[in-house]
């Protein structure tokens, strides 16, 4: 698995992506941005979609100043 960095954008825009979702049997990933995860979540995870790794809760960004 590869490690979803600030370098990699959102497959549907080219925002940073924060969100990379998994559908095991496909064995395909894709990433996201907040806003077009939030937009999609739910087709996701009715499709069977796991979220695999967020930028959000990475340890290094929590607490960092806003
Ligand atoms: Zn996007």
């Amino acid at each position: 698995m590869t490690t979803l960095t600030a370098v990699d954008r959102c497959d549907r825009c080219a925002a940073a992506a924060v969100y990379r979702v998994r559908k095991a049997d496909l064995l395909l990933e894709l990433d996201f941005c907040g806003h077009h995860f939030r937009d999609n979540a739910a087709d996701l995870y009715a499709d069977g979609w796991v979220v695999t790794q967020s930028a959000l809760a990475a340890p290094e960004l929590e607490g960092a100043p806003s």
